[in-house]
């Protein structure tokens, strides 16, 4: 495997970040997820956005341009010889001195892995996935702004410990107010009455680049769609749940906390969205080559 190491590719087992890295010290860092279909980068440009965001919201400063990263991208899908799957892409602060102070790490580092990802099993896809609500709350943004993607996934990790010793693949983080923020990896829509209703970013969701595209695909099928405040009684009286994250795509949820949505299976819409999403992906994208 070919990684894209702060301008060169190398081999994996040469693609080495210091321990002094403030990214792995403190979690000082941004990332992003990716992902490739039949060799074009789906939503390259608005992935990098992203990552360029999350950076300057962080203070961490990037010696590469928005184009450099995406030409970087593009070379490592390339080197690697794939065709369909996962880029992982990182940006930490750098190596420096012990203590918090990023100002004394000289220079960010860039890595890039191109491999692949399977989240959640196929018969999920037909089934629906059975999730909980946590007791991990997703900080306030007066704490940690959701939209950064940083390196610090700790929050969610704890959440994901509840969910899989509750033996279920996601979970439901509440912000402090109660109301529904996201999954532990993915932004959550429910349909009512064909409406399309998802969380406002403002309570504590990652503005999920799916998340825009489901929205884009909704407005084109002329489905209504309503971002407001939701709590846990709005998915229980669903008609129909899903979550959305580029390693996930479109996955339906048919039970929240032991209790049924809807009548318990994949719903109309949810499938609708999810063909037309795979549709898009592998019809779209930037070429690698
Ligand atoms: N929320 C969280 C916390 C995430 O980590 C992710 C990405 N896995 C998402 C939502 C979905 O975002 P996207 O559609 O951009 O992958």
């Amino acid at each position: 495997m070919n990684i894209w190491l702060d301008g060169n590719l190398v081999e994996e087992s040469e693609a080495k970040i210091s321990v002094f890295d403030h990214g792995l010290l403190y979690g000082d860092g941004v990332f992003e997820g990716i992902r490739f279909y039949k060799g074009r980068v789906f939503r390259l440009e608005e992935h990098i956005t992203r990552l360029m965001d999350s950076a300057k919201a962080i203070v961490l400063s990037m010696p590469w341009t928005h184009e450099e990263i995406c030409r970087a991208t593009c070379e490592t899908v390339a080197a690697n010889g794939l065709s369909d799957g996962y880029i992982r892409l990182v940006v930490t602060r750098g190596a420096g001195e012990l203590g918090l102070n990023p100002y004394l790490c000289p220079k960010p580092s860039m890595f890039i892995i191109a491999s692949s990802i399977k989240l959640y099993p196929d018969e999920h896809y037909r089934n629906g996935l059975k999730i909980i609500t946590c007791a991990t709350r997703r900080p306030t943004p007066a704490a940690l702004m959701p939209q950064v993607k940083s390196l610090n996934y700790l929050n969610n990790i704890m959440a994901k410990v509840e969910a899989i010793q509750a033996n279920a693949l996601e979970a439901v983080m509440l912000n402090e107010q109660g109301y529904v923020a996201e999954c532990t990896g993915d932004n959550l829509f429910i349909m009512k009455k064909g409406e399309m209703h998802t969380p406002l970013i403002s309570d504590g969701a990652l503005d999920g680049i799916t998340r825009a595209v489901i929205i884009e695909l909704a407005e084109k099928l002329g489905v209504p769609v309503i971002e407001r405040s939701l709590n846990r009684y709005d998915i229980f009286t669903a008609d129909e749940c899903f979550l959305t994250g580029t390693a996930a795509e479109v996955i339906p949820v048919v039970e929240l906390d032991k209790r049924t949505i809807g009548d318990g299976r994949p719903g109309p819409f949810t499938q609708q969205f999810l063909g037309a999403y795979q549709e898009l992906v592998n019809s779209s994208g930037t070429p690698v080559r």
